[in-house]
């Protein structure tokens, strides 16, 4: 064997995964296609302060602080949200991707560089890896003992171990426009359904005169340029902007069913580890990356890298992370149905000082789901109660029922 385990995909997944399996004395090899690691940037960047700790990384990637967002309404109406508290960091991506490449490298493992992985062959006693090395035609061969896919949404291992893409994704646009924003730490959320079909727009400032931006749809046929275009047109504090830098990006919303196999396992967006209500990943990769090579050493140093190991993967990833992300992509099934006269209507609620006040003290980007379980107190109940239209009592009430359904029943194979 060439090297115990190879990682395809040096983003936050593959870093971190291969940290952690060189740092127990196994030889790890990190491939990364780029000629660097963190470029292109296909992220926004917005990560909460217990992801930041994650990582491990200083302060210094660190640009913004953001306490709160203001919400725009599919009616037009803006909401405010939050305010009291640092809710999250806006980060400089690429020198976070790049920091966790190096803390893989410091642990032991090597990165090759321009190094694409073209296509795998699994068998009993391993992988072999077949790299296209930068320019050169011929492809190295690259035997190892296991393989991780974290080589994002389009993954050469997933299709490798014949495991398919997420059943569900948002094609999305992000960078940067110049703009001096209204509020420089809240960030805006568009809710708005004719601009953002099944997701939703963005701006984050950076607290200079430059603000990221992007925007995104679950409708495949569109295209999120244009989207952005629509976006920036029809809110008058966007429209003279200029756009500075745009990248087009995917994000799965639903977990793949099948995120470990003998000698391979998918971690980050290459199994769709994702938040589905927000398309926010650093987190869940980090966290699935870590759970991803505890079950890999255990396997390493048992010698038993065959169906145990994928199915423990399986289980720890579903029991630590995976309920969250499956109660999420219920909640924004759930919340698609809703027509824009009802989604605004709910989202009025956010303006009663009850719910305020759960959200301030609750809320929390890493776990959105979580939230509303705080919202289900009798005293926040009351008044959502009386502030709802009558003519959306029975929708939230077949809602929670379909909800309390599918949460006590199903048993979550995911996808
Ligand atoms: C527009 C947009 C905005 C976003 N904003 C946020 C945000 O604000 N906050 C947040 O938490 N998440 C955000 N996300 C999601 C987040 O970027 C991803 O979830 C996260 O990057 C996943 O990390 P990863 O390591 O799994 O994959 P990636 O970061 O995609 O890394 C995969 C790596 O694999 C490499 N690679 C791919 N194929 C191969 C191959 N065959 N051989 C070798 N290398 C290969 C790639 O070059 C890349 O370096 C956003 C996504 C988009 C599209």
């Amino acid at each position: 064997m060439d090297f115990d385990v190879a990682v395809v995909g040096a983003g936050p997944a593959g870093s971190v995964s291969a940290k952690e399996i060189a740092a127990a004395g196994y030889k790890v090899l990190l491939l990364e296609e780029h000629d660097v690691v963190g470029q292109p940037v296909h992220c926004s960047g917005l990560i909460s302060p217990r992801t930041l700790e994650a990582t491990g990384l200083d302060n210094d990637i660190v640009l913004n602080s953001i306490k709160g967002a203001v919400v725009y309404t599919p009616m037009g109406n803006t909401i405010t949200v939050g305010g009291n508290r640092t809710h999250a960091l806006v980060i400089d991506r690429a020198l976070m991707d790049e920091g966790l490449a190096r803390k893989a490298q410091e642990a032991g493992a090597v990165l090759a560089l321009r190094s694409r992985l073209a296509s795998m062959q699994r068998s009993d006693d391993g992988v072999r890896l077949h790299v296209q090395r930068g320019s050169e035609k011929a492809e190295q061969k690259i035997d190892v003992r296991l393989v991780i896919g974290a080589d994002g949404s389009h993954s050469a291992v997933a299709k490798g171990m014949g495991t398919g893409q997420s059943e569900e994704s948002i094609v999305a646009v992000g960078g940067e426009i110049s703009m001096q924003s209204q509020h420089d730490d809240m960030v805006e959320v568009y809710v708005q359904p004719d601009l953002a079909p099944g997701w939703f727009g963005w701006t984050i400032p950076l607290g200079t005169d430059v603000s990221r931006i992007g925007i995104g749809s679950d409708e495949q046929g569109r295209n999120p340029r244009r989207l952005l275009e629509g976006l920036m047109e029809s809110h008058e504090h966007l429209r003279d902007s200029s756009v500075l830098r745009l990248q087009g990006g995917v994000i799965p919303v639903a977990p793949l069913r099948q995120i470990a196999e003998p000698r391979a396992m998918l971690v980050g967006d290459a199994a769709g580890q994702v938040k589905p209500t927000s398309g926010g990943g650093i987190h869940t990769s980090i966290l699935s990356a870590k759970i991803c090579a505890d079950v890999a050493i255990e396997a390493l140093e048992r010698g038993a890298l065959g169906e145990e190991a994928a199915a423990r993967y399986r289980t720890e990833w579903m029991r630590t992370v995976g309920l969250e992300l499956y109660r999420g992509r219920l909640l924004r099934h759930m919340l698609a149905q809703l027509t824009p006269v009802e989604t605004e209507q709910l989202l009025q609620l956010f303006t009663l000082k009850e719910v305020c006040e759960v959200m301030a003290a609750q809320g929390d980007i890493d776990f959105p789901v979580h939230l509303f379980s705080h919202l289900f107190r009798p005293a926040v109940v009351f008044r959502v109660l009386r502030a709802l239209p009558l003519r959306l009592w029975p929708r939230l009430a077949w809602l929670l029922v379909q909800w309390y359904r599918k949460v006590s029943n199903h048993q979550p194979g995911l996808q």
